[in-house]
């Protein structure tokens, strides 16, 4: 795909999702607030089938694994001692022509990429990516508070409260999921790189003499994970992060890439954290995070594997995978691909005529059995049947029921197949 083709995909990508209500600008009727997307009804809904099938495949199908949501707003002592305060931050760089500011790494400093003035670009200086804020009345060093920009410290400052009321086996894991804030020098690419967004995330302790086996297994998850999301394989790879560039808190980190259409670029990690983030903890709250193995008296600080998702990259590759381009009956038609279990509509229900009152009599019935059985079902009785079925296909519906007058006579509809756009008859009790 030439460079071309990529961004007129993503912007088509971009274009279907606010016309078709999926997701908005941020304050988009007060011009917008950079970085920030609303999601609408069908990018909930959507958003939502991504998270419950993460949350079914690694909290509720499995023994080892306890859930919890942690408060946004944390003590800020916790980012001290995670380090976050101290080296959350990229590289800033400002062009001194036109004031543009771009993240140093991103770009060739040599020459604004705004304004086109070489040799204009400031000295790099650090700058911190959290959200400051204070909490209650008084604004003094005493009540700073940061959004998080994570949501992996909410799960280690609970670490000591899930092993003192359940007491698990080693190895075991926590999960959150939860929104994230970050102060991106230069959010872009749509939903990509964004300074609110949601994090999915799992810190999975470990023996530390275990620390590989369990290093392999989340591997072989997430690839499990990007299969159930219906992602190619062909466009997952690995990226094993060279020891020179680990995060300081990582001793051996593997990103995992997707061929977005903006480009190869990192939807999720997974990393060896070791103690880090319970030692800092046990240092700095002075509270004592050992781990008393079962049926001895040994004590120890577990190590941790942490596979951490980004709801938004996730859904950006669903969307990318999903979106195709075909033609019906001479005409260009743009369906998405959706596997069915992420569709946001599962079956749309229409009266061929939507001024017959027996039809609409009859699609009600068929709508309300639906609606029971499926819950994600659309009534739609806009426009002419092909109006209908296209803007179905643009939503991604896998299945479009009809109910036309020999419904009346023989209790069958008509389903329409969103990918090979085949109708078949069937019988109201078999949908
Ligand atoms: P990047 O290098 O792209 O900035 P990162 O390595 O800083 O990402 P992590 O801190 O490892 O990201 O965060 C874990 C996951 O959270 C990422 O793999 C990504 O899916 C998601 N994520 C991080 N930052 C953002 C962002 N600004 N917008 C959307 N998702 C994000």
């Amino acid at each position: 795909m030439s460079e071309n083709t990529k961004n007129e995909k993503m912007e088509a990508i971009v274009s279907l999702a606010k016309r078709r209500g999926f997701i908005y600008q941020g304050s988009d009727i007060y011009g917008g607030l950079s970085g920030t997307w609303d999601f609408g009804p069908l990018g909930v809904a959507l958003k939502r089938n991504i998270m419950n099938l993460w949350w079914k495949m690694f909290v509720l199908d499995r023994e080892d694994m306890y859930g919890v949501d942690a408060a946004i707003l944390m003590n800020q002592k916790v980012w001290k001692a995670s380090g976050h305060v101290d080296t959350f931050s990229d590289p800033l760089v400002e062009c001194g022509n036109c004031k543009a500011r771009f993240r140093a790494d991103q770009i060739d400093v040599s020459k604004c990429p705004t304004c086109g003035k070489e040799g204009a670009m400031s000295e790099a200086r650090q700058f911190n990516m959290m959200f400051k804020t204070n909490v209650g009345p008084i604004e003094d060093e005493n009540s700073i508070s940061y959004l998080r920009p994570e949501t992996a410290q909410g799960i280690f400052t609970n670490y000591k409260n899930v092993v003192d009321c359940f007491y698990p086996d080693l190895p075991f894991g926590i999960a959150q999921q939860g929104k994230a804030f970050r102060n991106e020098i230069s959010p872009r690419d749509f939903i990509f790189r964004s300074r609110e967004f949601e994090q999915m995330e799992i810190e999975y302790f470990v023996n530390p003499n275990n620390w590989e086996e369990a290093f392999d297994m989340w591997r072989k998850l997430v690839w499990d994970w990007c299969a159930a999301i219906g992602l190619p394989k062909e466009s997952v790879h690995e990226d094993e992060i060279p020891a020179d560039k680990l995060a300081h808190y990582s001793e051996r980190t593997v990103d995992f890439m997707f061929d977005f259409p903006i480009g190869r670029e990192e939807l999720l990690g997974l990393a060896y954290r070791t103690d880090f983030d319970l030692s800092n903890i046990q240092r700095e709250a002075g509270k004592s995070m050992d781990y008393v193995i079962k049926g001895t008296n040994e004590k120890l600080v577990p190590h941790v594997i942490e596979p951490s998702f980004g709801v938004e990259r996730a859904l950006m590759a669903v969307l990318s995978t999903a979106y195709t381009e075909d033609e019906v009956n001479g005409e260009k038609r743009i369906y998405l691909k959706l596997p069915e279990h992420l569709a946001p509509i599962k079956f749309a229900v229409s009266p061929l005529l939507k001024n017959k009152p027996e039809l609409v009599a009859k699609a009600r019935e068929v709508y309300a059995i639906l609606k029971k059985k499926h819950g994600a079902v659309m009534w739609d009785d806009n426009g002419n049947i092909g109006k209908r079925y296209r803007r179905q296909d643009e939503i991604g519906t896998p299945h479009c029921v009809v109910i036309d007058f020999d419904t009346l006579e023989d209790d069958t509809v008509t389903v329409r197949d969103r990918d090979t756009t085949e109708q078949k008859r069937i019988k109201i009790s078999e949908l």
